[in-house]
């Protein structure tokens, strides 16, 4: 039974991520934003917070907590700022939720633990410059050598690309697959950014998401240890998809933050703004904007409570997330263009918040599969085309 009382761990996480976005993130995002850099305090206030590790079991360095608190702390980043967020879908989404799944102990110990600390930063590396929503078009390769792998290729628009010590990245290790376009090819492996032949670099001049980086990273004949192979060769695919399938869930939760920062920013412009007269509040075009808004967000929290719900059982959640990301990031966009709206010429400048909503609103629609490969899924699922099996690995259920 879906039940949507918050427990008291879970209103702890939402309050503790509140209390670090008011003071981290809002306080100082303005200033970020236009120098389009990323706040050097916020990843050690999140590590200090415990903000980074605390949905990985104890035994690995976290505290334990389940996916309804990765999605409320999901959220009260993104009301700080979309670039605050992504650093939880990428580090726990994209990294240490996938290691906890699909890692042997070794490797938990030694890429997990430290990273549900907040002492290493990983990420995820699968989108190349020729590569995004058509994985198997990616052309990076992960040669056997014999006592290591050899590892050539390029990532493009990684998030925390400059930042992150370890990436988890995706490349063919059977390259007759990769001719035939055939996903059973591909490997996931653990990359460090020490090894030789990696080097990353930051991309300037974003649409949004400008206070977080997001960048390049290169492998030029990277020696990857075997022991760094996650799980099985031929078994990338599959790990990518279940990377997306908790990013994505944050990038929902996330998303109704955005909303609400819309709605909240509206509702006090509103008050302020007179026009003919009234308070703009008191006009029924604006409160039908401002109504909008608050729509959205309520049924995009269901639809990520449900997803989360699901994750916390250890089911299979992939076509309820696409879901809830795709009808969230959709609201937030709207809302965002409806924010703007509602600060008239004023919501054309970095004075207000809203253009900053505006700019970050649209990259969600893009990452963690574009609105049109959402849109593509839900027609599948519904007229049969796609059917989820269980995954064969034992998912490590968290916060249990
Ligand atoms: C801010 C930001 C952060 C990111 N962070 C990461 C990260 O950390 N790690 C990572 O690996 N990647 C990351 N990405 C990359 C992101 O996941 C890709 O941009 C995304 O998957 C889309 O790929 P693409 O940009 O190559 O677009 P394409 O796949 O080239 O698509 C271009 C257009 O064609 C449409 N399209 C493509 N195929 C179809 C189809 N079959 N039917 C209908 N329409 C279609 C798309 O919807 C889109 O509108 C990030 C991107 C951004 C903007």
């Amino acid at each position: 039974m879906i039940d949507f009382t918050f427990t008291e761990n879970q209103l702890a996480v939402r309050d503790m991520a509140r209390e670090l976005a008011a003071k981290h993130i809002i306080s100082s995002i303005q200033q970020f934003d236009r120098e389009q850099k990323m706040n050097p305090a916020l990843l050690p206030a999140m590590a200090e917070a415990n903000l980074l590790g605390f949905c990985i079991p104890e035994q690995y360095g976290g505290l334990g907590m389940d996916y309804i608190s990765l999605g409320l702390a999901s959220e009260e980043m993104e009301y700080g700022d979309t670039a605050a967020r992504v650093i939880l879908s990428v580090h726990i989404g994209l990294y240490s939720l996938p290691i906890l799944t699909w890692a042997n102990e070794e490797q938990k110990q030694k890429y997990l633990t430290p990273a549900a600390k907040g002492e290493k930063i990983g990420t995820f590396g699968l989108t190349e410059p020729a590569a995004g929503s058509d994985v198997v078009g990616l052309l990076s390769t992960a040669v056997d050598q014999g006592d290591h792998y050899l590892l050539n290729g390029e990532k493009m628009w990684i998030s925390l690309a400059d930042v992150a010590d370890y990436f988890l990245v995706f490349a063919w290790t059977d390259l007759e697959k990769k001719k035939a376009r055939d996903h059973s090819g591909l490997s996931a492996f653990i990359v460090e950014r020490e090894y030789e032949g990696v080097t990353t670099g930051a991309l300037h001049g974003k649409l949004g998401v400008r206070a977080g980086n997001t960048g390049y990273i290169s492998f030029q004949d990277v020696k990857v240890p075997k022991e760094n192979l996650v799980y099985k060769e031929g078994h990338g695919f599959k790990i990518a998809m279940f990377c997306l399938d908790q990013g994505r869930y944050t990038v929902a939760a996330g998303s109704c933050g955005l909303i609400k920062a819309c709605r909240d920013a509206s509702v006090k412009y509103s008050k302020e703004r007179h026009t003919f007269t009234k308070p703009i509040e008191e006009h029924q075009l604006v409160k039908q904007m401002i109504a909008n808004m608050e729509a959205g967000y309520q049924y995009s929290t269901y639809l990520w409570m449900k997803a989360g719900w699901l994750k916390n059982q250890g089911l299979r959640s992939t076509r309820e997330t696409s879901l809830a990301k795709w009808i969230a990031c959709r609201e937030a966009e709207a809302s965002a263009a409806n924010a703007v709206q509602v600060h008239g010429a004023y919501g054309f400048s970095d004075e207000y918040p809203v253009e900053r909503f505006y700019r970050n609103a649209k990259g969600a629609s893009i990452y963690e599969g574009t609105r049109e490969i959402h849109t593509l899924m839900q027609a599948d699922y519904v007229l049969g085309h796609r059917v989820d099996k269980e995954l064969e690995h034992d998912l490590p259920v968290v916060g249990q």
